[in-house]
């Protein structure tokens, strides 16, 4: 599969490098690695985003270069149709890049997955899919590698490798006992990275206004259900009107319910324009993603998941509350 993927690079002139909806620090350090390698070989690659990603992976290398969906579309669809090769990164399915959909499943050029989710359904080629690797951007870095490019990587791509692996792993505080991680961050840094200033731009890079949501929201809208081991945090679009949030600014909202003592299941309910936004977390066995699919149209890993809600807040509450009745035995076998 490998050795077929760089034939088809090798060959191809025009590249399209795509991820899913709400771009996170994976997504996007994963296309913007493989976007630095590929343009390392004299290809003429394109990042498409199918929306706007947060202010705090900005600073990234090649991030200014990225072409926004719904912001540029038809300069973002001409790249899908001239495109020889579309690798699709950080996704599993293809109603994860939205809107962008069908124009990636019409598109005519070669396309590969590369990702880490559980389940990749079949609309490419190649299927690159390892759920047991913390991210895709180490998926990327194993792909150079193992094609034989160690060489060519450079210092920009290795600073996108790292963001997306410590992304994805809250700064290796999850998902992270796998010894190999350590080791391609010896390498990384050996390419020059600096990663406590990859650590302070993406984590220390805070918005006043965020900072202040996240009181108000810990201090009025968090609900700690102690005989479950979990809690709810439930945000309306006029609560958060109120700090002028940016995209980006509930990002991580979600676990800081896991850091109280005895909790072990998290969900953020996130009043969207059209639907509620759903995010799930758990530590230890606790599977969040079966709450994800039974109850909210969605999926994602054991320990994060999220999915849709279309509906009133009341009536999404009243849905985590019949998943933790559900889950009881199973949520206190946790702590
Ligand atoms: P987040 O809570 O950060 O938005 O998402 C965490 C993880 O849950 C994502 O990496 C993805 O695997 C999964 N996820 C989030 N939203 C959805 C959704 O609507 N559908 C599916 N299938 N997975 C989702
Ligand atoms: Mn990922």
């Amino acid at each position: 599969m490998i050795d077929h993927f760089e034939k088809w690079f090798v060959r191809a002139d025009k590249i399209a490098i795509v991820s899913h909806v709400s771009p996170d620090g994976d997504a996007i350090g994963s296309s913007l690695a493989l976007w630095h390698f590929f343009c390392s070989q004299g290809k003429r690659a394109t990042v498409v985003m199918p929306n706007n990603f947060p202010e705090f992976l900005k600073w990234m290398p090649g991030a200014k270069e990225i072409l926004v969906y719904d912001k540029d579309r038809e300069k973002a669809d001409a790249v899908l149709d001239e495109a020889d090769v579309i690798c699709c990164l950080d996704f599993n399915a293809a109603k994860r890049v939205d809107a962008m959909k069908d124009k990636l499943l019409a598109a005519g050029g070669r396309k590969i997955m590369i990702d880490h989710h559980l389940y990749p359904e079949d609309f490419c080629r190649i299927v690159i899919s390892h759920p047991e690797i913390c991210s895709t951007s180490e998926l990327v870095f194993r792909l150079i590698c193992r094609m034989g490019y160690w060489e060519s990587l450079s210092t920009e791509c290795a600073q996108c490798i790292y963001t997306g692996m410590m992304t994805d792993t809250g700064g290796f505080t999850y998902n992270s006992n796998n010894a190999e991680i350590y080791f391609i961050i010896n390498r990384l840094i050996s390419k020059g990275i600096d990663k406590d200033d990859i650590y302070r731009k993406v984590f220390n890079n805070q918005s006043e206004n965020r900072m202040k949501l996240m009181g108000y929201m810990l201090c009025n809208k968090m609900f700690v259900y102690r005989d479950y081991a979990s809690a709810l945090i439930v945000l309306t679009k006029s609560e958060m009107r109120r700090f002028n949030p940016q995209k980006g600014d509930t990002e991580g909202f979600v676990n800081m319910p896991l850091s109280i003592k005895g909790i072990c299941f998290s969900v953020f309910l996130r009043e969207d324009e059209n639907m509620i936004k759903v995010s799930l977390r758990s530590v230890g066995n606790f599977p969040c993603n079966k709450v994800a699919e039974e109850y909210f149209n969605g999926g994602g890993h054991k320990n994060a998941s999220g999915g849709e809600f279309y509906g009133s807040m009341d009536d999404a509450v009243s849905l985590v509350k019949q998943a933790l009745v559900k889950y009881q035995d199973m949520l206190l076998g946790c702590r």
